[in-house]
């Protein structure tokens, strides 16, 4: 099983993966993780994307696809992934399908996670990381809606998308994962 979990921040994406990635034995690959841990150890690719993040703009593509091709290669992954929170532009989506295509892996299903925008911004307060303050998260919904928000289409294109509420409690959304993926 190859997926996408796609949505806005706030969304549960993240939650989701990982109890997913439990359930089944797959690899959860959260770009925004490995970029945190990246920007904390000092690393040059850390560096690089750091400033990015703390504005909320999306770091850039080849930093980005990179990231994920190195960690697709990695054995963990040959029984599945779910990607959280890649692909973010069509740039991405059109790097990612290129590379699946290219080792014969193409994505199984992409997640798309729906909720209206009041109730992110209250899940993110809640969460309270680093880049979840008022401007942060004005920018990187505003982010979503010009860069990511038309990959719904994109997969829509390509009949993989199936779109799931994403309101509730976490036991409900995951049902609802569980049912989308049956
Ligand atoms: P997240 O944890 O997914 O909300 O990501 C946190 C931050 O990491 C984002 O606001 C971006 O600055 C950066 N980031 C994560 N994933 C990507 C991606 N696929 N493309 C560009 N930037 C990303």
């Amino acid at each position: 099983m190859r997926l996408v979990f796609l949505g806005p921040p706030g969304a549960g994406k993240g939650t989701q993966a990982n109890l997913l990635s439990q359930r089944r034995g797959i690899a959860h690959i959260s770009t925004g993780e490995i970029l945190r841990e990246a920007a904390e150890s000092g690393s040059e690719l850390g560096n690089q994307a750091k400033d990015f993040m703390d504005r909320g703009d999306l770091v850039p593509d080849e930093l980005v696809d990179r990231i994920v091709a190195e960690r697709l290669a990695e054995a963990d992954c040959r029984s599945g992934f779910v990607l959280d929170g890649y692909p973010r532009t069509v740039a991405q989506a059109r790097a990612l399908d290129g590379y699946l295509t290219e080792i014969g892996r193409p994505l199984t299903a992409v997640l798309g996670f729906e909720v209206h925008q009041g109730e992110v911004t209250s899940r993110l307060l809640r969460r309270g990381r680093a880049d979840d303050n008022k401007n942060t998260i004005r920018r990187r919904l505003r982010v979503y809606d010009e860069q990511t928000r038309e990959l719904l289409d994109h997969y829509e294109t390509s009949g993989l998308l199936k779109r799931i509420s994403a309101v509730g409690a976490i036991d409900q959304v995951a049902a609802r994962v569980e049912a989308a993926l049956a």
